[in-house]
């Protein structure tokens, strides 16, 4: 007589670690088995030998699969959470990091007015737009996204969090109305073109248009910092994400488009990953 095979949380986690290859085995296994129970991810150290359906344990291992493919499990999830909000993620726009967490953070501590108005370029999912307008009711906040599906994204997200914010479809500053903004925030795509971590991980299965921006990673960045002036006030800020090794050369493109106060700040993991400077023409 043969036995069934046990079917319990532990085995099916243990069993799924062992497959999978990321900076996270075990979590990537939970999240996708609580996804497909309903189990909370404390539940499976409360009680590993919880048995599950066969059904789900079929579900499961079709995610699992999918993981042992590189597929990032956010697109699994269909979900990512950013400043503690759940937001829709899709093939078509960055998948929200963490790290960005600090720029968010950054962008709160600015001595900025009650009822600042600010921007959010290429806002992707959403992500700092949504986080700075759960923070702040009385923020008038715009984003932009050259992309219709991230666009459309976007917008679900606001509704679905029940936040007020107005998304346009533009490429950078193009297609905007004219208008000055107190604080403009971007988290710009910055790898270049040529690095070989592209073809590693997530990133893969993210849009080239959301991380690649010519040889040296700079160039929308260059776009931003010199145009942004035209579209900020007196005393206005501009915020950006930038990769690692590129703070120096960002920094310098600040002071050469003639912002005050340039700063360069770190991620969570004390790399040099924002900067920010005051505009202020002089007049
Ligand atoms: N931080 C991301 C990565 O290295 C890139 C994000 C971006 O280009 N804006 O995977």
């Amino acid at each position: 007589m043969t036995s069934k095979p046990s079917l319990t949380c532990e085995a099916l986690l243990k069993e799924a670690s062992s497959r999978i290859e990321s900076d996270s085995p075990r979590l990537d296994a939970e999240l996708l088995l609580s996804n497909i129970t309903g189990l909370s991810r404390t539940s499976f150290r409360a009680w590993p030998e919880r048995e599950v359906t066969n059904a789900h344990a079929e579900a499961f291992e079709a995610l699992v699969q999918e993981r042992v493919a590189g597929r990032p499990v956010a697109h699994l999830l269909g979900h990512q959470e950013f400043w503690s909000l759940p937001l829709k993620v899709s093939a078509s726009t960055l998948i929200p990091r963490p790290d960005t967490e600090c720029l968010v953070e950054v962008a709160l501590a600015l001595p900025l007015p009650p009822q600042a108005s600010v921007l959010d370029l290429g806002t992707g999912t959403g992500a700092i737009a949504l986080a700075l307008a759960s923070e702040h009711v009385g923020w008038r906040i715009s984003a932009c996204d050259a992309e219709p599906e991230a666009v459309a994204l976007a917008r679900e997200n606001a509704v679905a969090l029940g936040l007020n914010l107005s998304v346009v479809q533009s490429s950078w500053f193009l297609g905007l109305e004219p208008e000055r903004f107190d604080l403009i925030v971007s988290n710009p795509p910055y790898i270049p073109d040529s690095d070989r971590h592209l073809e590693e991980g997530d990133v893969r299965f993210e849009p080239a248009s959301a991380l690649v921006s010519g040889s040296d990673g700079l160039d929308d960045l260059r776009l931003i910092i010199s145009q942004a002036p035209d579209w900020l006030v007196e005393g206005g800020w501009l915020l950006v994400e930038h990769g690692f090794d590129q703070a120096e050369a960002v920094a310098q493109l600040f002071h050469t488009r003639g912002f005050k106060a340039v700063e360069t700040r770190q991620d969570y993991g004390n790399r040099d990953r924002m900067t920010l400077g005051q505009w202020s023409s002089g007049a």
